[in-house]
Order: C-alpha cells, then sequence, then structure tokens
C-alpha cells in the first residue's frame, strides 16, 4: 500500500508506477510470524492535563523503565512541554514494553524538532534507552484563502475565511502604503491570499510568508507578490506589473483608528470659529500605538501650546510629520532615527483636544498638506528581465 499526496492524483502528467508482486506462500507467512517477535505501533494526541503515566497508559505502554528513563532524562523530557493535540507515535512489543517513542516538538516554518525515543541495548530482558532531539525539514505547502468582506468588518471576515492572525497582520503590512484597513475595506471586497505553511506528519508546525495576495476594493485592484532577488529572505512585494507595494508614507499612524476630522476648513470644536484644520484626526483610544509614517529623524520631542505633547519628524526631500495630543512617549531622542512603522508615541489628548485622539499633519518645506491626497514620492520599480522573474 502506498499514500500519494492528493494533488498527484488529480494531476494527468504525474508519473503514474504500477508493480504487480506475486502471491506470497500462506504456509511460510505464517511460519514467520511466529518467528518474528511482534511489535505494533500507535499514535495518540497529548490532552489537556496529560502525565507521562496517561498518555503512555493511553497509547498501550506498561512499562515502568520507560517511565522512569523519560522523568529522568533532559531530551526525553521535552514530552512535558507538548500542546494538547500533538501527537505521539509509540512502538510496542508484545510484552506492551516500549520500543520507540516519536514527538513533533514545533519548529519554524521550513524546520521542526523532533524527540526519538529508543532502546540502547538489545537486550529485551531489561532494556536501557537513549533520547535524542534532531532537526527534520518540514514539507512546505502552500495554502490558499478567499472570500468576500461580510458586513461585520474586515477582520471578522478574515476569521470566517479561516485566515491565521499572523498572516492577516502580514496582509495588512504589505498593503500598508496603499490601504488603510481601518477607513477603506468596504462590505463587497473580495481577497484571494496564498502563503507558505510547514507541515511535518501532516499536522501544521508554523505558517510562514504571504507569497501572493489580492484585493479588490471596490473596484480597485490591488496585488502584491513576494519577490527576492537573491532567493533567500531579504526581499519584498511588487505589485504584478513590477512596482514596489512599499510607498515612502504610511496612511495611517494608528493602529485600530478612524479619521474623525480631515483635512481643510472647519468649525473648531473647541474655540467654535471656522479655522484652517492643518493635519487630520486619527480617533483612537489612549494608549493606542502611534507609528512613524515614514523614515526619517527624530526632530521634537515634547510640549508646543495647542498641540499638548508631540513628536515631530523630518524626511528626505523636504518632508516632515507631526503627531500631537500624545499621552507618552516611545523611547526616541532628538537627532534619533527612526524607521517606517517604529512607534514613536500612545495616542492622548494633551493640549486642546475634546478627547483622546491623533493630531497627524504632513508638511513639505513646513506647509501642511493633506496627507491623504499628496501622491507622494515614487515607489522603486523592477525593470526587464528582473520583472519577468518575479
Ligand atoms: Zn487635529
Amino acid at each position: 500500500m502506498a499514500m500519494t499526496p492528493h494533488s498527484a492524483y488529480d494531476d494527468r502528467k504525474a508519473p503514474r508506477l504500477q508493480v504487480s508482486l506475486g502471491q506470497p506462500e500462506l504456509h511460510d507467512q505464517l511460519a514467520s510470524l511466529t518467528e518474528v517477535p511482534a511489535t505494533y505501533i500507535r499514535e495518540e494526541p497529548m490532552q489537556r492535563g496529560d502525565t507521562i503515566a496517561s498518555l503512555l497508559k493511553r497509547l498501550g505502554v506498561d512499562d515502568p523503565d520507560a517511565q522512569r528513563f523519560i522523568r529522568g532524562n533532559a531530551a526525553a523530557r521535552s514530552l512535558f512541554y507538548l500542546e494538547p493535540g500533538q501527537l505521539v507515535r509509540v512502538e510496542a512489543d508484545q510484552d506492551n514494553l516500549l520500543v520507540s517513542l516519536h514527538a513533533t516538538l514545533g519548529g519554524n516554518v521550513s524546520t521542526s524538532k523532533e524527540l526519538v525515543i529508543g532502546r540502547a541495548g538489545d537486550d529485551a530482558d531489561e532494556p536501557a534507552y537513549k533520547a535524542e532531539v534532531h532537526t527534520v525539514r518540514n514539507e512546505l505547502r502552500y495554502e490558499m484563502r478567499s472570500g468576500i468582506v461580510a458586513a461585520k468588518g474586515f477582520f471578522t471576515t478574515m476569521d470566517a475565511a479561516n485566515v491565521p492572525d499572523e498572516i492577516v497582520r502580514q496582509m495588512v503590512s504589505i498593503f500598508s502604503g496603499v490601504i488603510d484597513f481601518q477607513q477603506d475595506i468596504f462590505a463587497g471586497d473580495r481577497f484571494r491570499i496564498v502563503y507558505e505553511a510547514g507541515f511535518r506528519d501532516g499536522a501544521l508546525i508554523r505558517n510562514g510568508r504571504v507569497v501572493a495576495v489580492e484585493l479588490i476594493n471596490r473596484s480597485q485592484i490591488y496585488q502584491a507578490l513576494w519577490y527576492a532577488a537573491d532567493g533567500g529572505n531579504a526581499g519584498d512585494y511588487y505589485t504584478f506589473d513590477g512596482r514596489s507595494m512599499k510607498r515612502p508614507f504610511l496612511r495611517s499612524p494608528v493602529e485600530f483608528s478612524r479619521m474623525s476630522s480631515g483635512f481643510g476648513w472647519r468649525n473648531h470644536p473647541l474655540h467654535h470659529q471656522w479655522v484652517q484644520h492643518k493635519g487630520v484626526d486619527f480617533a483612537a483610544p489612549t494608549g493606542s500605538r502611534v507609528f512613524a509614517t515614514a523614515n526619517g529623524i527624530v526632530d521634537f520631542v515634547g510640549q508646543q501650546t495647542g498641540y499638548g505633547n508631540i513628536v515631530t519628524l523630518r524626511h528626505p526631500g523636504g518632508f516632515s510629520t507631526y503627531y500631537a495630543h500624545l499621552s507618552g512617549y516611545a523611547d526616541i531622542r532628538p537627532g534619533q532615527s527612526v524607521t517606517q512603522g517604529q512607534l514613536i508615541g500612545y495616542v492622548g489628548q494633551t493640549g486642546w483636544a475634546t478627547g483622546p485622539h491623533l493630531h497627524y499633519e504632513f508638511r513639505f518645506n513646513d506647509v501642511p498638506q493633506d496627507p491623504l491626497s499628496a501622491i507622494l514620492m515614487e515607489p522603486v520599480t523592477l525593470s526587464g528581465r528582473v520583472r519577468e522573474r518575479s
């Protein structure tokens, strides 16, 4: 008997192998069964509250020596740290004594650690054991998920479509230069996503990187593809026509926010007169994290009239950004470099503010611009042969 992956069965071009074997002689077989000591193999998932004794009992192993060995051996004791649901496989002999034990201990997307316990000697009457932890290569699979954003919102839809949280986070990050997932996603928007996942013995070890993602936002199609020039880990996301997904400035400087007031003329909520609003307000709970929208240098950290606690950053090309009404700062100092997405402070309502929000300003040559309409520096473009390969 053999097993093949489902895809090989579906694939008409997959090589087929057929082997015919002669029927064995039944008498010889029966005779040989009594000669070779029989062992059996059993597999059981770890359960909540399991002890080594209860696990072995469920696996049909009745072997005080093996139990004692597992309790006393450093490598074998890694069994104690298995999560519920993780599989343990044993081979036991006719007397229910342990012959070997295998368990996958977890790992990253490409490799797992595997515990192997086996008999150290051939003496079946007085077995001694040894335990080793090996690093083994996982089976890399490409998982695909797709769906339509429901009225309940993007994050609920992703849960319902069985997209793991870390994959959702990657997707949000990939599109962070062009889409604010708190505000720009609508019911009826569609997504398709392909990501790497490492499996061992059919069980998921760890999800890996998003390799391709498509989002249809109203009628706009956003696509991103992972490409690493050297085939290694140092790569980036590109559109299908070879433009980098990285934008010089993020769309939103705050996690979990909604825009409460836009750029331009408005009736000031505190002073009740029409004033030019020089930035964009993002309503968010006090303590929400505020991120640098672009790489730059910290220009100012402290208090200013009206702004309350404020951080300002200088960026290449004459741009600067202001983050005001903060409740606190991250560990940053004037003159220090920050990178896009780096934590710089926390939402608050210091200065002239009626409720917790971030006042965000985006300036060019010190003149406030509308950060949501500004078309900024062009992103990097792959060209020619490199583009074809990606
Ligand atoms: Zn404001």
